[in-house]
């Protein structure tokens, strides 16, 4: 039987053609990072941190538009502390807080039902972003705020979806094979199913493994990615959370409120298809959110080779000397999730 020693050793010892994976999930960017797993593999074994991390994601004209309702009279904006850094095109959450805009942090977007409750004349707006699995709460904290009869609840929606954005960054990175397989993100499989994934290894001939987010299921993930190279294949080594189909009945509160979008996505662009926005039936919960494309990067930021493997966080000449984790200067160095934030802390 294969055991973890094993594992490791063989992960430690390889010398075969180069292996590239690139994880799209900033938890499981995180998990890797704590758990020193780039420093068992060989040299010839490459991770690389992709547009996992919402926050990192997120273009600045979002950050713009919350600044903008944040100052308005009779306005507040909810949010996680971690957006709170992120700049927009001139300034961030915080600094706006700090010349007088309403903005509050949050630890669940639950909060926002009873201030509106509480505050009949105040407008709400709660900051949405997130990928599949965040999704669903902004359809529940909806479908309780139309039972409530609230009338003063907004969302400032970036929601995402995984698999048109893996589609992009495999035909961009194709040319060079930079990319050469996938752990699959865990969480958002929870909701969506493994099928997608299946559809997509067979589509680009990459593997995919969804994976958990212990050390030991990273490693054993990296483990079979390294035995499947070259495979159109996915496996699915979380299935005590995850899914062939995934969660029917989140998928379904989702799919009633939101539908399919283009969205911007920080250094790449306008994807086709990446994201969700409130349907036209609840468009009076929107508080703007189809338009926000324009994204400009911090001078000298390089957040847009890191999400895409162009580089990794060290090669940014800004990393840890002009941009830390105490005074980030681009989004990747805010979140937890992100990349250079994980390489600052735990790349020692
Ligand atoms: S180190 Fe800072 S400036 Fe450089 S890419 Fe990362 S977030 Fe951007």
């Amino acid at each position: 039987m294969l055991t973890l020693d094993t594992i490791r050793q063989e992960l430690a010892a390889y010398d075969g053609p180069p292996v590239r994976l690139m994880e799209v999930c900033g938890t499981h960017t995180a998990s890797i990072m704590k758990n020193g797993i780039p420093s068992l593999l060989s040299g010839k074994i490459r991770l690389i941190s992709g547009p996992g991390c919402p926050v990192c994601v997120t273009v600045t004209a979002y950050i713009d538009r919350l600044i903008e309702l944040a100052k308005e009279p009779d306005h507040v904006v909810l949010c996680f502390g971690d957006l709170l850094r992120v700049r927009g095109s001139r300034i961030s959450l915080s600094d706006a807080r700090a010349e007088g805009a309403k903005v509050r942090m949050i630890y669940s977007p639950f909060e926002a039902l009873s201030l509106c409750r509480e505050n009949p004349a105040l407008q709400v707006v709660v900051a949405a972003i997130g990928f599949e699995t965040t999704a669903p709460v902004y359809a529940a904290l909806l479908e309780e705020a139309i039972e409530l009869k609230l009338e003063n609840l907004k969302l400032l929606t970036s929601l995402k979806t995984m698999p048109e954005v893996i589609r992009w960054v495999v035909r961009e990175s194709r040319a060079e094979g930079r990319i050469t397989g996938f752990p699959a993100p865990g969480h958002v499989c929870a909701i969506t199913g493994y099928r997608e994934y299946e559809e997509l290894a067979k589509e680009t001939g990459l593997p995919f493994v969804v994976s958990g987010f212990e050390g030991e299921e990273l490693l054993c993930s990296i483990y079979a990615l390294v035995r499947m190279q070259g495979q159109g294949e996915a496996r699915n080594l979380y299935p005590r959370v995850v899914s062939y189909e995934g969660n029917t009945a989140a998928k379904a509160a989702v799919e009633k409120y939101f539908e399919v979008c283009d969205a911007s996505w920080r250094g790449m662009g306008a994807i086709p298809g990446s994201g969700i926005a409130l349907r036209e039936a609840y468009a009076a919960f929107d508080a703007g959110s189809r338009a926000l494309q324009e994204d400009h990067m911090a001078a000298g930021c390089r957040c847009a080779d890191v999400l895409t493997g162009r580089i990794t966080p060290e090669e940014c000449p800004l990393f840890k000397k002009v941009c830390t984790p105490a005074n980030p200067h681009g989004a990747c160095m805010v979140s937890q999730e992100g990349s250079c934030f994980n390489s600052a802390i735990y790349n020692r």
